[in-house]
């Protein structure tokens, strides 16, 4: 289809609309927007996407994405290191955060086992997360993987995995739906379902 846009405008809508839920109308009133703003607050797009990009980095304990490293979670004496909450993804950690109810430390595993999307166990940061485990300081495991087929079927595969080694694992439950977003999920929603975690 040819365009109606000439090519740089039409490189810039391009480019919006592969960042997550852009369509192509968004995508060229956003490159619209773009075009019409001054060279300063263009400027200051552009820099702040490259300083996030280069000045943040994982935490090499929970692999949050962080300014330094450890993150500040990890770095908080406060945080009750013997209870782990394992998300699958950074935003969740924001928002289980929102409830100010856990005071443990989180584990990221930046993903979910998906057969389906060929991702395999060793594609997530399961094997971080046992390491963890290793030195016997971590009491609970609670798995806060999304209520969707594959966060049940890694909280089921993590489960196996860190039961015999003697520690408790649960499983948050109750309050989210099924098919939920926890990152989506309003605080007293997770709370709930953080009081509701059961033993798996
Ligand atoms: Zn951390």
């Amino acid at each position: 289809m040819s365009s109606l846009y000439s090519p740089s405008i039409e490189k810039l809508i391009e480019s919006f609309e592969k960042l997550p839920s852009i369509g192509n109308k968004t995508a060229a009133r956003l490159a619209f927007y773009i075009l019409n703003a001054s060279e300063e607050e263009t400027n200051e797009f552009v820099n702040s996407i490259i300083n996030a990009k280069k000045s943040l980095k994982y935490c090499s304990i929970c692999w949050n994405i962080s300014d330094t490293d450890p993150c500040p979670i990890c770095a908080n004496p406060k945080r009750d290191k013997t209870q782990i909450c394992v998300v699958e993804d950074v935003r969740d950690i924001i928002a289980m955060e929102k409830t100010h109810e856990f005071k443990g430390v989180y584990h990221v595993l930046h993903g979910s086992i998906s057969p389906m999307n060929g991702v395999g166990p060793d594609d997530i940061k399961i094997k971080e997360l046992l390491s963890r485990l290793m030195d016997g300081q971590v009491k609970e495991v609670i798995l806060a993987t999304n209520p969707r087929v594959e966060g049940e079927a890694t909280a089921m595969y993590l489960s196996k995995l860190i039961k015999p080694l003697g520690i408790k694992v649960t499983r948050i439950a109750h309050g989210i739906p099924v098919g939920g977003d926890l990152e989506y999920t309003d605080e007293i929603t997770l709370t709930k379902a953080l009081e509701g975690r059961r033993e798996i």
